[in-house]
């Protein structure tokens, strides 16, 4: 996700703030500390609704993030590799570096954040009761929490995809069918029609209560999330599916060129591409790598510029490349070239450069195998 900083690790897994959370976390304390618990508490001054708004907000996060850890540290404990907890404006995301190959652990990994929530949700109601005499703000904190925990679980157990629900639910279709393509395709439909009912709620609302359109809208917004994530998780899933397996060295270039950085774009494209189609060039100077050209970098500049571009103005340099290991799976290629937003990736073997890895040949991978249906 771009947008995000991080800021720091738990557990060893990267934490990390998209802005788009401090919309929600505005909206959350400001309708806490001025509606809610003034209309609960009418007796409070301003200063308590305030401290308690902000404490129950930021207790409210870190329970979301407690939530998405037990995802990662279970989904780890079951060998799936959990990079980064993101905090954006519809909650919490773990993001998993690959998609679970056993339905056992797929289904123990999704079930343990709302099992975490329900917990946590408990510890907020005993503590309600413990300090119901003892301090009324606290008290209240912990009331709300308890019942927003209870709610994200619950929320989060809806059964479609990629909801944790729908997740246990497809690991449970997996485990019956032993179809893990169709038991995607289902819980992908009913994720679908989960974002479309909410869609629908939230517009019924809207025109049900006018003074409450805010919570129709929020509703609608949701719903809509939901069905954009149930598709986009689908497509992913495929091309999870479609690249298991595959290794750099299996579609690496291994004809890249040597040419030298003051060459002009204008005679690199007559010499090399126009009549012999190379996509990839590697720059040296006097032995010594320099960087690395492909056909996207030549596509960004402007034809009538390519008399007067070099090649050494337009390569990826060697200090900015990211390198891979002949072995390494494509799909974790495909992601670091994502992470970075680079678009080739050497693959290098015994400190010498074997080849190149270039985004678009992944791509057209993809659309070979998806067009004859593997
Ligand atoms: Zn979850």
């Amino acid at each position: 996700m771009g947008g995000a900083f991080s800021l720091g690790r738990i557990f060893g897994i990267q934490f990390r703030i998209h802005y788009s959370w401090f919309i929600i976390f505005v909206l959350i304390t400001v309708s806490l500390s001025w509606e809610y618990f003034p209309y609960t508490y009418p007796e409070w001054s301003m200063t308590t609704y305030w401290l308690t708004g902000i404490g129950t907000s930021l207790l409210f996060f870190t329970s979301v993030v407690a939530h998405e850890l037990a995802h990662s540290l279970v989904g780890r404990a079951n060998g799936i590799p959990v990079k980064s907890i993101t905090l954006f404006l519809f909650g919490g995301v773990a993001h998993m570096t690959r998609e679970a190959t056993r339905h056992g652990a797929e289904f123990r990994m999704a079930l343990a954040g709302p099992v975490a929530s329900l917990v946590i949700g408990g510890i907020f109601f005993l503590l309600h009761l413990l300090l119901q005499g003892i301090s009324e703000p606290v008290a209240a904190l912990a009331f709300w929490l308890a019942q927003i925990n209870a709610v994200l679980a619950l929320f989060n157990l809806i059964p479609g995809f990629p909801l944790d629900g729908g997740r246990v639910f497809r690991s449970l279709l997996w485990r019956f069918t032993g179809n893990y393509r169709s038991a995607t395709r289902v819980a992908v439909e009913v994720g679908r029609g989960v974002g479309y009912l909410f869609m629908a709620g939230g517009i019924v609302l809207m025109f049900l209560y006018p003074k409450n359109w805010f919570n129709g809208l929020w509703l609608a917004c949701i719903g809509l999330f939901l069905s954009y994530m149930a598709t986009a998780s689908y497509r992913q899933a495929q091309w999870q599916a479609a690249l298991q397996g595959v290794r750099a060295a299996d579609v690496m270039t291994t004809t890249c060129p040597v040419v030298s950085p003051d060459m002009t774009i204008s005679r690199l494209v007559q010499d090399y591409i126009y009549l012999s189609g190379h996509r990839c060039f590697m720059v040296t100077d006097g032995g010594e790598l320099r960087g690395i050209l492909t056909l996207q970098n030549i596509r960004s500049v402007d034809q009538k510029s390519w008399d007067t571009t070099s090649v050494g103005d337009m390569m990826t340099p060697s200090e900015r490349l990211k390198v891979a290991q002949p072995g390494e799976e494509v799909l974790s290629v495909l992601e670091q070239m994502e992470e970075y937003s680079i678009s080739q990736m050497p693959v290098v073997s015994e400190g010498r450069i074997i080849g190149l890895v270039v985004r678009d040949d992944i791509v057209r991978l993809l659309y070979a195998r998806s067009r004859l249906g593997i």
